[in-house]
């Protein structure tokens, strides 16, 4: 059985692949030759995710998940949400979006925040959606050189680094997008 895992990541799909039955086959987007911008013009993490799932199906006839993620920031009702990646414009430069957030929280004691990654799965002609969250907060200052996008400024709860701060294997642990992948894989391992 084959299932797309939309990525070009190779190091992500041989990790998931490794923790699903053995006659499930994981295929990247170049396996299937998928080299085009696939669209993600939704309002919503959820719906980005949807969209990007069901664009494969349709195209390319392949059961497949993807994924989808945003930083909600509560004294920001929510933003930049489903526009993380191009907050502040569309270079989608991860320091300048971690910038633009730094300055809309300037005079803000209520720093709470919460990544959200959404993935959905074409399966067996059925959709379905795995949500991981991670709450924590905004600092003010960006500490750590790990990772990537906002995870200089973002503390999660019950510790003290921020996720730049913190090994890759802790992160994947009590991170939003390894709680999403953990509940995909004990979907397909029942
Ligand atoms: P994507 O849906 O994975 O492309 O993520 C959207 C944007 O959210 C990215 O461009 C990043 O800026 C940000 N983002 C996603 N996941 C993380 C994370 O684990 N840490 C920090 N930023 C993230």
């Amino acid at each position: 059985m084959k299932l797309v895992f939309a990525t070009n990541n190779l190091n992500k799909l041989k990790e998931v692949q490794g923790l699903i039955p053995e006659n499930i086959k994981l295929l990247s987007l170049t396996d299937i030759g998928c080299f085009e911008d696939i669209p993600e013009t939704k309002n919503s993490i959820e719906a980005n995710a949807i969209q990007k799932a069901t664009y494969i199906k349709d195209n390319y006839g392949y059961d497949c998940f993807t994924d989808d993620t945003g930083l909600e920031v509560d004294a920001l009702h929510g933003e930049p949400g489903v526009f993380s990646a191009r907050y502040a414009g569309e270079q989608r430069n991860a320091n300048d979006n971690m910038d633009k957030l730094l300055d809309a929280l300037k005079k803000q004691t209520n720093r709470n925040a919460q990544f959200k990654t959404v993935i959905a799965l074409h399966f067996n002609n059925k959709l379905q959606t795995f949500t991981g969250i991670c709450t924590g907060e905004i600092i003010k200052v960006k500490q750590g050189e790990n990772g990537f996008g906002y995870d200089p400024i973002f503390k999660p709860n019950g510790f003290e680094l921020t996720f730049a701060e913190m090994d890759l294997s802790v992160k994947n642990k009590i991170g939003h997008r390894g709680k999403a992948i953990q509940l995909l894989i004990e979907f397909l391992n029942t």
